[in-house]
């Protein structure tokens, strides 16, 4: 397995294979880029057919979280760390413990806090071994509501751009996922007035949304063909691909979900086809900005204002990309690389 040579290797500052024999702890931590502060990034744990895929998984991913740090003006760097296992059976009080102590060892350059299959109470005893944790119970808490403001609010620039207006009543909105982020973006453009298309594996979430914001439920499998102008994928990765883009008939799609594209070339082919992409990772930076609020210390008006900021980053991206015919996701990776030159550039000076 090679590191430097690897495909999705991009510069990373540290990449720490971490293994204890004892506990039988296997992971990875990837330190991409610390130029605008420490790296944060949650700690995944999953069963990788192959500790290739693993390290595949977590170069890309701190490599997402320097651009979405950046982009979201955080004093931050971007990190991430993938546990491989069976999280149902191979998690253990000791194992987590193990892990601390290798978090620990970077002496603060990567901080730590829960990702998919890790839970706050994971996160609770890798933090008896380290202090360099963020999201944990009692402090930050629940990031959700400041996810689906700033997702709203990013809908609201999409908007502006693809439908000459940033004003929601009247529009048609489709949306996959009615979680902790789902449900709270789909009041925000029920309050707004937008029609709602709504569906969930969990029917409680429908049968709400549909009493409480008068929305349409659509089975899980329709909500791809429903005519309206915005697809809001707020549950799974990976749903704007090749099969669903035959039918999705929206303008717009922005939602929260993380790594919505199936692969980067559906950046140009979203484009291609007339649809505006609001960028996975711009859209849903209000959780990023929330934990960082808890490391940084920021006030409630100081994090608010920087979820609200969402709005104008997308602007921008928007704005670049019809000027110079581009696609968003590639703007937005582009204007995140530019923010970290300059500031490099600062620090030479
Ligand atoms: P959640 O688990 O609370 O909600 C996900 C919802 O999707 C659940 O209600 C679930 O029943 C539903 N769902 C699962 N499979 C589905 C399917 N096939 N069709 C329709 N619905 C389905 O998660 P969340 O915190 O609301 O996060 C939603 C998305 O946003 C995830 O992709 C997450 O990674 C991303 N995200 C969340 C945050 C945050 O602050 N919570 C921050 C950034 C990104």
């Amino acid at each position: 397995m090679s590191l430097f040579e690897h495909k999705e290797f991009d510069n990373h500052e540290e990449v720490v294979f971490c293994h204890d024999k004892a506990t039988g702890l296997k992971a990875i931590i990837a330190v991409h880029d610390t130029t605008m502060g420490p790296s944060l990034g949650g700690t995944r744990m999953w069963n990788y057919a192959s500790s290739e895929d693993a390290l595949t998984d977590v170069l890309r991913l701190s490599r997402g979280m320097t651009y979405k740090s950046a982009l979201a003006g955080l004093p931050l760097g971007g990190g991430k760390a993938v546990i491989i296992g069976d999280a149902k059976k191979d998690k253990s009080e000791a194992l987590f413990k193990a892990y601390g102590r290798f978090v620990d060892s970077l002496g603060g350059t990567y901080i730590t806090a829960e990702d998919v299959n890790i839970r706050t109470s994971d996160i609770e005893i890798v933090a008896t071994q380290t202090r360099y944790v963020a999201g944990t119970e009692g402090k930050a808490g629940d990031p959700s509501p400041h996810t689906a403001l700033g997702t709203y609010l990013g809908l609201k620039a999409a908007a502006k751009h693809a439908l000459g207006s940033e004003d929601l009543k009247g529009i048609r909105i489709a949306v996959q996922g009615l979680g902790a982020v789902g449900y709270d973006f789909a009041e925000y453009c029920a309050k707004d007035g937008a029609e709602l298309f709504v569906c969930d594996v969990n029917q409680e979430s429908v049968d709400r949304a549909v009493t409480k914001l008068g929305a349409t439920a659509v089975s899980i499998e329709d909500i791809y063909d429903v005519e309206c102008d915005v697809y809001a994928p707020c549950a799974l990765g990976a749903t704007v691909n090749d099969d669903t883009l035959k039918r999705i008939k929206a303008k717009i799609i922005a939602g929260s979900a993380n790594n919505q594209l199936a692969t980067p070339a559906h950046d140009k082919i979203v484009k291609d086809m007339g649809i505006l992409y609001a960028p996975d990772y711009v859209i849903n930076a209000g959780g990023v900005i929330h934990v960082c609020s808890e490391a940084a210390s920021f006030s409630m008006e100081e994090t608010a204002a920087r979820v609200r900021n969402i709005y104008n980053t997308l602007d921008k991206i928007f704005t670049r990309a019809t000027e110079e015919n581009r696609p968003t996701g590639e703007i937005a990776d582009e204007m995140a690389r530019e923010i970290l030159a300059a500031k490099a550039a600062e620090r030479s000076l």
